[in-house]
C-alpha cells in the first residue's frame, strides 16, 4: 500500500494505493458473503445496476482499475494493474475520482457520475496534449 496526502479543491486527500484488487475492493464493500447483491452505478449507464458483490467484483477486476472516493474520510483510494492499461486509461481513472472530489456533488448518483466523467475527460486530454506536444 502506498500513500500519498494530496491538497485538491480545498481539501487534505489521501490517495491510497492498493497492491492488489481485493484489498482495495475490500476497503470499499466489506461484505464477505459474495453472493449479496449491491446496487453499483458503472461510467455510461442510465440507471443504477443491481449486481452480486461476486459478478461485481469480477467485472472491476477485469478492468484492470478501480478506484472510489472515500468522502467521509477525504480518502481516493485505487487499484489498477499497470501490465493491462494504458497510462492513460489509469489517468482517467484517477480523474474520474477527482471528479467526485469537486464542487457541485450530486446526491443523484447519474448526475454525480456522469460528472465524474467529464473529469476524466479533462485528465485524458490534458496527458493527450502533454504526450504529443510537450513531452
Ligand atoms: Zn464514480
Amino acid at each position: 500500500m502506498r500513500i500519498l496526502k494530496i491538497s485538491f479543491m480545498g481539501k487534505e486527500i489521501e490517495v491510497i494505493k492498493h497492491e492488489n484488487f481485493d484489498d482495495c475492493y475490500g476497503a470499499w464493500i466489506n461484505d464477505k458473503d459474495e453472493t449479496h447483491f449491491v446496487k453499483v452505478y458503472y461510467s455510461g449507464d442510465t440507471e443504477p445496476c443491481r449486481i452480486t458483490i461476486r459478478q461485481d467484483k469480477k467485472q472491476r477486476k477485469e478492468n484492470g482499475c478501480f478506484g472510489f472516493y472515500y468522502s467521509e474520510k477525504n480518502q481516493m483510494h485505487l487499484w489498477c494493474d499497470e501490465t493491462k492499461l494504458k497510462i492513460e486509461e489509469i489517468i482517467e481513472v484517477i480523474g474520474h475520482e477527482l471528479g467526485h472530489i469537486v464542487d457541485p456533488i450530486y446526491n443523484d448518483k447519474i448526475k454525480e457520475e456522469i460528472k465524474a466523467d467529464k473529469y476524466s475527460e479533462v485528465a485524458r486530454a490534458a496527458y493527450q496534449i502533454y504526450k504529443r506536444i510537450i513531452l
